[in-house]
């Protein structure tokens, strides 16, 4: 018989909130999910993890941090989701109906379980809210952290001492991060490693201290676990940049027989046309010199693999002073770019005239691709980019 590792006990009986640590001092909401896919429980068991220290230790804490279960139902079995997948299940046209939406499917009623919580817990967060996402991946590879490019994201993100990847949320639809940062908490996913390494834990562990100092609600010197976590991720970051962009996203059908040539990893580089995979219609290359990001080598999902670019950082310096000039007001006088009649935070961008390029200055002035048609795509302006709402409306 061997003993049930600490993972394995750690999803036998979950309940969906896993920890409620209310500090005596007021401060901000911070939430960190863990299992919102079913194969990745390590966020769970770093969750215990901190909320025995804090339970046993009491700093002086400022604020409250919640734990949370994910999927619930797929944790137990293991699968990353059962019906679908609940982080692609929080699109604005399915949460204007979720709430009397009845078809049956386990994530649904998952999902509306955990909008009855964030409800709950966000009606009295007075003092900003703070979401943070605990993933793992197929691939083994060094712990990252993925947020939506606004500037409160980015002030938040520098808490964590490990690569920042921004716009992979431009890529992927109706993520749980992306519809809570839409409504104005600060967001941020963290992929911690290989999904059933014990690393990928204290990666988790280390994430959830550093989103304490983030917040404001530990100091630096608070316990030990918090410099511990810093020293950690620092050195799992080995040569690698703080800040990179995603640039494409290789989406797969089932049928197509995807297969990722072996050997890649996150955040290794790729040679201009290097073939990194393979499907029914043949050889599949990098278009240009890039990082490799979560390469899909096992399980379910439509993301083959992303490509990401190194981001220096005078342009996020250059971006932050766009964005507080709220240049995006002239960005209509581009060319091929139009502004949308009623819609005054979108842009009508035809694809054929605005020149290369164009992409790389909306996301400067704080625009993000919405839709793309043939000719066209919409960009949106980010809500909440230089500041939060007043009060939290789900
Ligand atoms: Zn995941």
């Amino acid at each position: 018989m061997t003993a049930p590792s600490a993972t394995a006990s750690a999803t036998s009986h979950l309940p969906r909130t896993l920890g409620d640590f209310q500090g005596a001092e007021p401060g901000a909401l911070v939430l960190v999910m863990g299992g919102i896919h079913g194969n990745e429980p390590a966020g769970i068991a770093a969750l215990e993890r901190v909320f025995t220290v804090l339970e046993r230790e009491r700093p002086v804490f400022r604020g409250r941090l919640v734990g949370i279960s994910g999927n619930l139902r797929a944790l137990k079995t293991k699968e990353r989701f059962l019906d679908v997948d609940l982080n692609r299940a929080w699109m604005p046209e399915r949460m204007a109906e979720l709430d009397t939406l009845e078809d049956g499917r386990a994530e649904t009623r998952e999902q509306k379980e955990i909008l009855f919580l964030l409800r709950e817990l966000l009606h009295d967060a007075k003092q900003g809210a703070f979401f943070v996402d605990l993933h793992t991946s197929s691939a083994d590879g060094e712990p990252f952290a993925c947020i939506g490019d606004t500037i409160r994201n980015r002030r938040f993100a520098r808490a964590f001492p490990v690569p920042i990847i921004l716009g992979l949320e431009e890529q992927i639809d109706g993520a749980l991060l992306e519809f809570l940062n839409q409504h104005g908490l600060v967001t941020l996913g963290f992929e911690g490693g290989q999904h059933d390494s014990e690393e990928a834990i204290d990666h988790h562990e280390a994430a959830i201290w550093r989103a304490l100092i983030g917040a404001g609600c530990l100091r630096e010197k608070s316990l030990p676990e918090v410099a511990r976590a810093k020293a950690l991720l620092k050195e799992s970051r080995h040569n690698l940049p703080h800040w990179l962009g995603i640039r494409y996203r290789h989406a797969i059908v089932a049928e197509h027989g995807f297969q990722m040539r072996p050997g890649y990893r996150n955040f290794r580089p790729l040679k201009s046309g290097e073939v990194v995979a393979d499907d029914r219609n043949g050889e599949i290359a990098a278009n240009y010199r890039s990082r490799i990001l979560l390469p899909l080598y096992q399980g379910l999902g439509d993301d083959g693999f992303f490509l990401a670019l190194d981001i220096h950082p005078i342009w996020l310096a250059v971006s932050r002073w766009m964005r507080r000039m709220n240049l995006v007001r002239f960005a209509h006088w581009l060319p091929g770019v139009n502004k949308v009649p009623g819609d005054p935070n979108a842009l009508r961008v035809n694809r054929k005239v605005a020149r290369w390029g164009t992409v790389e200055l909306f996301h400067l002035l704080g625009l993000r691709k919405r839709r793309i048609y043939d000719q066209h795509m919409i960009v949106r302006r980010r809500r909440f980019d230089l500041e939060g709402p007043d009060r939290f409306e789900l």
